[in-house]
């Protein structure tokens, strides 16, 4: 497990944040700790932090909140050892601190990309976790190869377009993208599930021809 960092903030007394909600007063420490220093050091100062050592994690709220003044970001809060997360993370932590109004933590569209030959790419949920959490699963497939850009592409041109989508809503929930550019036509389907577009809306893009993630279209025509 890597270390992450966590941040401490003292919160500044009321009338000491500037016109704009900018902190103007404060100490921010910033340490790197691996997992167990973290509960070491959480233990040590008796925060209410949650603690999942079996998992080696630490519990966070949808603000990151790990306790009182305590956050905690990247992969030590267990939503996906990626740099985005940590960054997305980071984002909803300085608004908080800041006592600024935002969305929350949401992790529904988090993109996963391996960066192998070829790209494999993902975003939501797999196949087997939208059952387990009781989607009514349709799944879509493309073969990339058999698209025009896959001819065009020629060797190298392996690759696959799923989607798993929730009937009963008729939005995707997840999709998966491997082939060439694997991780950049993975882009179009996280907008698809974040923004929880309609299976229909999507059948009714058009997709630039002779693109990868035009196999996206014949993906959408084999749901079933
Ligand atoms: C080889 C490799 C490739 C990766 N490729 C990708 C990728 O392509 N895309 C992607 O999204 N993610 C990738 N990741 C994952 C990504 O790097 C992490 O998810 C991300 O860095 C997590 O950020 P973090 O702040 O949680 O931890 P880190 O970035 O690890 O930051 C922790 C910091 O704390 C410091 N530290 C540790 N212990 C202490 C201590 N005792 N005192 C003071 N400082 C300390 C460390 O030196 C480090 O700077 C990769 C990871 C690895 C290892």
């Amino acid at each position: 497990m890597g270390a992450t960092a966590a941040c401490r903030w003292s919160r500044p007394a009321a009338g000491q944040r500037g016109a704009a909600g900018r902190l103007v007063h404060g100490t921010i420490r910033v340490s790197g700790w691996n997992v167990a220093q973290v509960n070491q050091n959480v233990s040590m100062n008796g925060t209410a932090s949650r603690l999942w050592p079996a998992r080696h994690r630490i519990v966070v709220d949808d603000r990151l909140r790990a306790g009182e003044r305590l956050w905690a970001v990247g992969d030590v809060t267990g939503h996906g050892a990626f740099t985005h997360v940590a960054t997305y993370q980071a984002g909803i932590i300085v608004r908080d601190i800041l006592g600024q109004d935002g969305l929350m933590a949401d992790y529904r569209a988090l993109p996963r990309v391996t960066f192998t030959d070829p790209e494999v790419g993902s975003v939501g949920l797999t196949q087997a976790q939208a059952r387990e959490a009781g989607v009514a699963v349709r799944v879509g497939v493309a073969d990339v190869a058999s698209t025009a850009r896959g001819w065009i592409h020629k060797a190298g041109n392996a690759g696959v377009i799923k989607l798993i989508a929730d009937a009963d809503r008729g939005v995707l929930v997840g999709a998966t993208s491997a082939g060439p550019n694997g991780g950049e036509v993975l882009g179009a389907l996280a907008v698809a599930v974040h923004g929880e577009v309609t299976v229909e809306r999507l059948r009714h893009m058009i997709y630039a021809y002779p693109t990868f993630h035009r196999g996206i279209e014949d993906a959408l025509r084999d749901l079933s």
